[in-house]
């Protein structure tokens, strides 16, 4: 499986009951919003000048909620590429030429709701089958968007049909994020949904249902996203 350098940070998805411009009922019924958010930090080995600082970055993508499912599965792609780390990359910014920032990969998003192409908006027909094929084109298919969710096969397939055909999406609040933390063995530590609540292996914090925890299966190990270092940039908050 093909993962990139792209620093640590976290996405949020939300669902909105508003047509995209060029979407309208019946062949969709919402949008959905996908807040990433790289945090400033020190590059590491694997980025272009290790020890020194980068910019962050936090931008919204908006993707239709299509009635046929189309829309859903590019955005759970999206995620799963964000788990991956292939969605940004360390280098000089194109637009302002600043050098140690976080910038796009080869993964092109809608950033505005209106404007068209022009202004990396909506309506433009062609999006979905054009993020499609950059998706394909680092390895993310349509088949993996539900392997991030860490469910049953029963649990998927419900939350498929869910995503095919419900009016709103059971999967809003859902959170991909990633940490350069690990656990005391050094396995790398996956963010995971909270279900039953559990205690901060580090902290002693109470993380209740809902909560993001970053864990490790194998050694048991679990700790809070303050922990984990990882924030929102623009509320100072921890990731929940
Ligand atoms: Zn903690
Ligand atoms: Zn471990």
């Amino acid at each position: 499986m093909r993962t990139g350098d792209a620093p640590a940070g976290y996405a949020r998805l939300d669902f909105i009951e508003e047509h995209l411009p060029g979407y309208s009922s019946p062949s969709s019924n919402g949008h959905f919003v996908v807040e990433v958010c790289v945090q400033s930090g020190v590059q590491r080995a694997n980025h272009p000048t290790p020890g020194h600082r980068y910019h962050g970055k936090m931008l919204k993508a908006y993707f239709p909620h299509t009635t046929d499912g189309a829309g859903a599965r590019v955005m759970l792609r999206v995620l799963e590429a964000h788990r991956r780390r292939l969605l940004f990359t360390i280098g000089q910014s194109a637009t302002s030429g600043r050098d140690n920032t976080v910038k796009f990969g080869s993964i092109h998003f809608k950033t505005a709701i209106h404007g068209g192409p022009p202004k990396h908006g909506y309506p433009d027909p062609g999006y979905l089958e054009r993020i499609s094929s950059e998706l394909d084109d680092v390895g993310v298919m349509d088949n993996d968007v539900m392997g991030f969710l860490n469910e049953s096969d029963e649990e998927q397939k419900v939350r498929e049909v869910k995503l095919t055909t419900a009016a709103s999406c059971a999967l809003v609040g859902l959170v991909t994020a990633t940490t350069e933390r690990l656990c005391p063995a050094s396995h790398a530590l996956t963010a995971q949904c909270v279900v039953w609540g559990l205690s901060c292996d580090e902290c002693g914090k109470q993380l209740g249902p809902g909560k993001t925890r970053f864990g490790c299966v194998e050694c048991d190990f679990d700790i809070c996203a303050q922990c984990a270092g990882v924030l929102n940039v623009r509320l100072g908050e921890e990731v929940d």
